[in-house]
């Protein structure tokens, strides 16, 4: 069963970043996501990952095509993970997260989250305070904490060191298992992808296209193990050369 389906015909900006031309981000876009399913979209800079990202959260609406979310007559609940964290300043990192909510605030999932994300001690601290790191940490709690249906993170380890990169990633793929939820995450490194997606969709510059659509066939329990993602890693290079231009 997909939970996300989606079909763009058209995606351009009225004016460009640089000049005042009409800019096609997304043309001809079709992709889908099953339930519970970890999709990694890979592409070079500026191809159209974040457009895509805000069109699926309802933030952009204004394209030719469809979106379509879950199957149920409720609304999908989307967690959105933004590239910048954009906590308000003047607000504590606990009240930056129970800002997500219009009712009460689930005190206790907040509690795990923020001891499973190790932030326990900063919770009252204002975010000028913590590190890009835990920032970014706080963005996820923020988003995990909806309990959401469908999580959306746009690059949200990028400018982390390795060490912290890797401390997070192994977070989130523990929340993941407790609570398994659709997953669309964008990355520019390759081994990230593989250790953690089901499937890699490699993007073109724009106007952005599906290239490749490739399954990780490696078993989750491996996953920690670098010479398997190294293995997997140099097949796929091998196997779909034009990959090697867009990282
Ligand atoms: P990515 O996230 O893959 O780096 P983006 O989705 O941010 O790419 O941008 C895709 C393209 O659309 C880029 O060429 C960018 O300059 C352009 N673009 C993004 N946002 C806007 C905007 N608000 N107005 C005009 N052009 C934009
Ligand atoms: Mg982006």
């Amino acid at each position: 069963m997909n939970d996300i389906n989606i079909s763009i015909l058209d995606k351009t900006y009225r004016a460009g970043h640089v000049d005042d031309r009409q800019h096609q981000a997304i043309a001809d876009l079709e992709l889908s996501v099953g339930r519970n399913e970890f999709v990694c979209l890979l592409g070079p800079s500026g191809c159209g990952k974040t457009t895509l990202l805000n069109m699926i959260a309802g933030l952009d609406s204004h394209y030719q095509g469809q979106i379509k979310i879950g199957s149920q007559a409720a609304a999908a609940k989307i967690g959105y993970v933004l590239q910048n964290p954009r906590l308000l300043p003047w607000r504590t990192v606990r009240q930056n997260i129970e800002l997500v909510f219009q009712q009460a605030p689930p005190a206790e999932l907040i509690d795990s989250l923020l001891t499973a994300m190790q932030l326990d001690d900063v919770q009252q601290v204002y975010p000028e305070r913590l590190s890009v790191g835990m920032q970014r940490r706080v963005a996820i709690i923020r988003a995990f904490a909806i309990n959401p249906d469908i999580l959306l993170m746009d690059e949200p380890f990028v400018s982390l060191d390795a060490p912290s990169a890797r401390q997070i990633r192994n977070l989130l793929y523990c929340l993941w298992q407790q609570r398994p939820h659709t997953v669309l995450f964008v990355s520019h490194d390759l081994r990230e992808a593989i250790a953690l997606a089901d499937r890699l969709i490699f993007l073109s510059p724009p106007p952005m296209r599906i290239i490749s659509d490739i399954p990780v066939t490696i078993d989750r329990g491996l996953r920690n193990d670098s010479s398997q993602i190294e293995a997997f890693r140099e097949t796929l290079l091998n196997q779909h050369p034009a990959i090697n231009g867009l990282l």
